[in-house]
């Protein structure tokens, strides 16, 4: 094939061309600051506020309690280190899981270091987290639960509504990094007991550098970042007014036909499962077979090194990864995979693709093909892969 196949969606999406022809205006013509008062300004301010609204509406919140930042780390960043400094004289316990994505991990390693006190639960094979060791974990000085909703590795949806109960019962807060889910899963805040949650815009279709925090009326949380009034004295800095505006139109496109969207993409997924595990051997799925995201596929391929393969797919015109966007790049296995009990050398040979909405069958079938050549090609380089076959 002569174009790119793009399957890397969970590591970011293209702009849909009706979310550029949306945001345009608002660079050049219609550029006012949202806080002035002549109506350049306020044409902007209404611009904001109606995103605020689309966005408000796709997760069942109240629009006042949608926060914009400037993306899914510093909506994380902000909903751990603000619950922490706001509410320290009523405990400095925080609950968390092994599989966080590290814009929540490294926070809550650096609250460490400040004094905080960190539970991280483990998971299960399919990197489901364990409920019963999240309610032995809770002490009188928790003051925060912070679980994902959807694995960006492994794709798997974690028992979100559970979680949240158990949190309202015990009356802590919650929060989700939900930057894999939104726009891909139906979500209700409320129906879930969620008190904050984290999104960001490129993960859906939307442009980069823009992300909310939704965080619920009531809760007790400090800035993150200090300045001006905006977002209503809690999140400063002048507004990503173009990037404001892209978010509201692509969340509300996301969600537009999203059974019909998840349908071809679960069909999809599964295509790809099972032409991977039908023709190559020595070969996982990682991740929940069934509860995980729509268009995530993790496979681990035995005597194989992850960057070797990004390498050989990216002459072939496939776009994948390995691990995490973070992670790879360096020789650290994922910590996602090693906490789904993989050993390290199998961790080491891990491929994520992630199906979003321009992917097709024909590119489907079209990597398969390519996989069987590739994985033969670099097995036949690996003297540990042939001593199995010999053994065998
Ligand atoms: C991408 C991602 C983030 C980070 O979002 P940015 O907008 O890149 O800062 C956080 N959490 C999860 C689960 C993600 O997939």
């Amino acid at each position: 094939m002569d174009k790119l196949i793009y399957m890397d969606n969970s590591a970011t999406t293209p702009v849909k061309k009706e979310v550029l022809e949306t945001m345009l205006p608002y660079f050049s013509e219609k550029f006012g600051n949202p806080s002035s008062v002549y109506s350049l300004g306020s044409q902007s301010k209404v611009a904001v506020e109606e995103s605020r609204e689309k966005i408000a509406k796709a997760i069942g919140a109240k629009p006042k309690e949608i926060f914009f930042t400037a993306g899914g780390s510093e909506a994380d960043n902000w909903a751990i280190k603000g619950i922490a400094y706001a509410n320290k004289e009523k405990g400095n316990h925080i609950i968390t899981s092994k599989i966080e994505h590290h814009g929540i991990l490294h926070t809550c390693e650096y609250l460490e270091k400040q004094g905080f006190k960190v539970t991280y639960l483990d998971v299960d094979e399919y990197g489901v987290v364990d409920l019963e060791q999240l309610k032995d974990s809770i002490n009188d000085e928790t003051i925060l639960i912070s679980i994902m909703y959807a694995n960006n590795e492994i794709g798997t949806i974690q028992p979100v509504e559970e979680i949240g109960q158990i949190a309202k019962e015990k009356g802590i807060y919650f929060h989700t990094d939900a930057v894999q889910a939104v726009g891909h899963i139906k979500i209700d805040v409320n129906k879930l007991n969620i008190d904050m949650l984290s999104m960001a815009a490129h993960k859906f279709y939307g442009p980069k550098g823009i992300g909310a925090l939704y965080i619920r009326q009531g809760v007790k949380i400090d800035p993150l970042i200090s300045g001006g009034g905006q977002e209503r004295n809690r999140r400063a800095g002048t507004e990503n007014v173009p990037g404001i505006v892209g978010m509201g139109k692509a969340i509300e496109l996301a969600y537009k036909d999203i059974e019909e969207k998840n349908q071809k993409l679960i069909y999809l997924r599964e295509r790809l499962i099972k032409g991977i595990l039908d023709n190559i051997d020595h070969v996982r799925l990682n991740g929940h077979p069934t509860n995980r995201l729509p268009g995530n596929v993790n496979v681990c391929f035995e005597f194989i090194e992850g960057e070797s393969l990004l390498l050989s797919l990216d002459m072939e015109g496939i776009a994948a990864s390995s691990g995490s966007a973070c992670t790879s790049g360096t020789l650290d296995p994922s910590h996602v995979l090693l906490a789904i009990g993989l050993p390290h050398e199998i961790a080491h040979g891990s491929l994520r693709l992630s199906l979003g909405d321009f992917n097709t069958e024909e590119e489907v079938d079209y990597v398969v093909e390519k996989l069987v050549d590739i994985v033969a090609r670099l097995r036949a380089m690996s003297p540990l892969y042939e001593k199995v076959k010999e053994g065998k």
